[in-house]
């Protein structure tokens, strides 16, 4: 199994000579240190302070952040060639850069530059993992109906009520939680976000038992009259809500890179293996019944990678987005789920087996069809889009 790591592989994309050496140096990571762990680090429950520090140190966490954060100041189409890389190792470990992306942007853009310049270094070098904390158990799809209760007590807020499913809950230093501190009816204009210390007095954590995913985790965080400094408001009162899903045209398209990783190394190695398997006197390969269903996916993989690099280029032009990165969002992560199924089952017995990655990539990538965001909500997003372009 080889999947290029030079700069050819990506001359459709235009990648510079920067991001191609971005992208070798990350796949020598991805394949030396990450892809030998996968399997124990879903073991483990984590992805351990070692890895993520080597991460950190070859620049691989928040590359977007200027250097002052400890950044390499990059474009985000290079910060998509280091997420794509490092999740065809270890699609977990890709959720930490993500992470730190999705949260680090809030706290670059919005938090007191002293703040941003404390936080975000530790975040950058891979030795403080931060939480985005948006769901709670009334739902997730319908974010703005959100209940957590922040209330001004002199110069803090107060915090009390319920986060759930969140990625590294137990694991996490900070998260960035959104709060109400207006009405209900005020909806997605009654919440603020703030970044909060998760090891203070009033929090407690849980971890869920879910199908995969075991390195990063998702659980429950229960506020009980958390004191949190105004100063840690991320940006104005009522414009938390605003901030986040600003975010999640970044991320999406990210989402998308680290599940298509997934499926572009799974295709790698199928079309290795269905070479040298035989059966009934000749190669696997000789059969079309094999080759074609994997020829679909190659073409569709190809597909999905473009526009997942399509939307990543258009925030670097600071071109509208929002519509192509819900698109990668819904597809990216059910087409790769089902490209895994397929090589899956063209390795016979033997995928079925849990010394084949198959079955945990397979359960890992299944969470990003709901993970932030499933995809009726994406499609929700794509025909408000659509229905607004029609009406101009
Ligand atoms: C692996 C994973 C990681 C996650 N990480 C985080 C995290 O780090 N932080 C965080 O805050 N949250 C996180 N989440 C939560 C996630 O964002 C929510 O689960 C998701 O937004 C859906 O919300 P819900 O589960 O409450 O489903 P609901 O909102 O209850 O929806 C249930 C079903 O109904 C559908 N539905 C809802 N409304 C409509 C509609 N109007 N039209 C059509 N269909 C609809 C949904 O698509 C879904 O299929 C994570 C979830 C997973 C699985």
């Amino acid at each position: 199994m080889s999947l290029a790591t030079g700069a050819h592989e990506f001359a459709f994309f235009g990648l510079t000579e920067q991001q191609a050496s971005v992208r070798a140096t990350t796949a020598r990571f991805a394949a030396e240190v990450l892809a030998p762990a996968y399997k124990r680090n879903e073991m483990a429950g984590e992805i351990p302070l070692d890895i993520r520090r080597r991460m950190g140190a070859l620049g691989l966490i928040g590359a977007e952040f200027p250097e002052v954060y400890g950044g390499l100041g990059v474009d985000h189409v290079t910060a998509g060639v280091i997420a794509e890389a490092i999740a065809e190792g270890d699609f977990n470990a890709a959720y930490v850069p993500l992470l730190a992306s999705l949260n680090g942007a809030i706290l670059a853009r919005h938090a007191s530059p002293d703040l941003a310049a404390d936080i975000l270094p530790q975040i950058v070098s891979g030795e403080k993992l931060i939480a985005l904390a948006l769901t709670e158990p009334n739902g997730g799809s319908d974010a703005a109906a959100l209940v957590l209760k922040a209330t001004r007590e002199g110069d803090d807020y107060l915090l009390d009520g319920e986060k759930t499913s969140i990625s590294l809950a137990d694991q996490a230093d900070w998260a960035v939680v959104f709060a109400r501190t207006g009405t209900v009816e005020s909806r997605a204009h009654g919440i603020s976000a703030f970044l909060v210390d998760l090891d203070q007095p009033g929090i407690t954590r849980t971890r869920f038992a879910d199908l995969g995913q075991h390195a990063i985790g998702r659980g429950s965080l229960f506020f009980d009259r958390v004191r949190v400094p105004a100063t840690r408001m991320l940006g104005k009162e009522g414009a938390g809500f605003v901030q986040v899903m600003q975010g999640f045209d970044f991320s999406r398209a990210l989402i998308g890179l680290q599940c298509l990783a997934v499926a572009r190394v799974s295709l790698a190695e199928t079309w290795a293996y269905i070479q040298e398997r035989k059966a009934f006197g000749k190669p696997l390969s000789d059969n079309q019944g094999i080759t074609f269903p994997l020829a679909e996916a190659e073409t569709m993989v190809t597909a999905a990678r473009l526009l997942c690099y399509r939307t990543l280029a258009a925030k670097d032009a600071g071109l509208p987005h929002t519509r192509e990165a819900a698109m990668c969002k819904w597809w990216a992560p059910k087409l790769a789920f089902e490209v895994v199924q397929s090589c899956l089952l063209m390795h016979g017995h033997s995928g079925w087996c849990v010394d084949l990655p198959f079955e945990q990539r397979l359960r890992d990538v299944l969470g990003l069809q709901i993970g932030d965001g499933t995809a009726q909500i994406m499609k929700l997003i794509i025909a408000r889009e659509a229905l607004k372009a029609a009406r101009r």
